[in-house]
């Protein structure tokens, strides 16, 4: 074991910037007083510094973007920030194997683009896909708009190149488009939230382009219609590739930033797309005869690619329009579709009971709810009381049959809920798997398995 304690890497000294790197997008996040910040530059800053970490015994965190909203990339006290977003490289986009290889710090929407201009697709789409990052996608298996037709992240990585803590360089997965030798390593590191390795290289599958999506907007007088009208596109032959639902307090939200096309005087606006090639304009006709008949008040086709994207910009705007209306726990459960309805009904009721303003909106097809829960910071009380609500709508989901988280993942924030889903024994044998790759514990302690 190594003598020298210091970090054999350069760090970021300049303490304006280092603060940048202390915490991510998640609610009462607070910098340590002690840490440091590496930027790495290539695979060897970052098998450096997790030798250095395994044999100090130092905690590192892996940090991409830091727009995780669980506190899983904020960093820990006297340990190490280990930031990826220097490794962006687009090395391969390659049309006949329809993959990229790119690296953990490339933007989201730049490896859309790339794929792109190839004729290709690379369908994951995290409403925040203009600045996280793929190896914060891939360590949290993020989702998004359109994973009602596509599926999340998991669903599109084939390999990656993993630094382990001690140093070692592993690759999982294969870049064939088939491939089941030995188990699935590369489904283990996807959504571990940086607790068993630093993602270095990720191989991605990508698909054919679809179309320029089309859009239906329905609006509901009641939230009971907007459910069936979400189970009956779920079971539409041609699936929706976007069905998001907003609240009439998120509506408000959106249209106090701009007017972007949305109704305000409703229960539930639905947003619904269709990218099929060839189809778009027959799906579009379909899903708004299949909204009516579920019983919407107003259907309207924006049946021009540049109204369909007013209006999904109207709900890309809704993250900042919630923003600003002050502090919030953000929720993020997903329950089975058909009970969709029951959750909001649930969280509707906490909210009166409790005296709190919570807007409903989210991944409708997924059956993924994002209620924000707003409170006043300089009011403990209501404080207190967000928080229990925040306890009361996990609690809805799980009595749902639903997962307490459907895509933010677990971080700090949810972590002492974990148990109450996966159960005590599974959660030990999470607990043995992590202690294979990372036998000392460095890597993000204290997140997803707290105690
Ligand atoms: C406005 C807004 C909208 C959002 N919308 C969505 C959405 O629609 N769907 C969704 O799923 N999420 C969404 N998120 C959450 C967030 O953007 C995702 O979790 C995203 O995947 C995080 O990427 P990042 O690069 O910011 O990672 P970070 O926040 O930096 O890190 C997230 C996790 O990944 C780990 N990590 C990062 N890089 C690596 C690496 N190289 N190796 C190993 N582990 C690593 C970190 O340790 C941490 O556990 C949203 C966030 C915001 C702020």
């Amino acid at each position: 074991m190594s003598t020298d304690t210091s970090l054999p890497i350069r760090t970021v000294t300049d303490p304006d910037i280092k603060a940048t790197y202390a915490v991510d997008q998640s609610v009462g996040a607070t910098a340590p007083s002690q840490f440091e910040v590496v930027r790495a530059r290539d695979l060897e800053d970052v098998v450096e510094v997790l030798r250095w970490a395994h044999e100090t015994r130092t905690p590192v965190v892996p940090q991409g973007a830091r727009s995780s909203l669980t506190g899983s990339s904020v960093a820990i006290e006297a340990g190490v920030v280990l930031n990826t977003e220097g490794l962006d490289a687009i090395s391969t986009v390659d049309p006949l194997e329809a993959l990229a290889v790119v690296g953990p710090g490339v933007i989201t929407k730049d490896l859309k683009d790339a794929a792109a201009a190839a004729g290709l697709f690379y369908p994951p789409d995290p409403a925040s896909s203009a600045f996280c990052t793929i190896g914060g996608n891939v360590a949290t298996n993020a989702g998004g708009l359109c994973c009602v037709k596509y599926g999340v992240t998991a669903d599109y990585v084939r390999a990656l190149q993993v630094v382990l803590p001690g140093g070692e360089v592993i690759r999982t997965g294969h870049r064939t488009a088939k491939g089941v030798a030995g188990l699935d390593l590369t489904g283990l590191f996807v959504g571990s939230e940086g607790t068993l390795g630093v993602i270095t290289e990720v191989t991605t599958r990508l698909v054919p382009a679809p179309d320029p999506a089309l859009t239906v907007l329905a609006t509901f007088g009641s939230l009971e219609a907007a459910g069936r009208a979400i189970v009956a596109l779920r079971l539409e032959r041609h699936l929706p590739s976007l069905v998001e639902l907003l609240d009439r307090a998120a509506v408000a939200a959106v249209q106090s930033l701009a007017d972007y096309g949305f109704p305000q005087d409703c229960e539930a606006v639905l947003l619904v797309q269709s990218d099929r090639p060839g189809h778009t304009a027959d799906d579009v006709q379909r899903y708004a005869a299949v909204l009516a008949e579920a019983g919407a008040v107003d259907v309207a086709v924006a049946d021009d690619a540049a109204e369909a994207d007013l209006l999904l910009a109207g709900r890309r705007a809704l993250s900042p329009a919630l923003e600003a209306k002050g502090p919030r726990y953000l929720e993020d459960v997903c329950v089975p579709v058909g009970r969709l309805t029951e959750l909001i009904r649930s969280g509707q009721e906490v909210a009166a009971r409790h005296g709190l303003e919570i807007v409903m909106a989210g991944h409708a097809g997924d059956g993924n709810l994002h209620p924000s829960i707003f409170f006043d910071a300089d009011d403990a009380s209501s404080r207190a009381r967000a928080h229990q609500a925040f306890t009361e709508i996990i609690t809805a989901a799980l009595r749902l049959g639903g997962t307490i988280t459907g895509e933010h993942g677990i971080g700090t924030l949810k972590a002492p809920w974990l148990a109450e889903e996966l159960g005590e024994r599974e959660l030990e044998r999470q607990r043995a798997v992590k202690a294979l790759f990372d036998p000392r514990g460095i890597l993000n302690p204290g997140r997803v398995y707290w105690s």
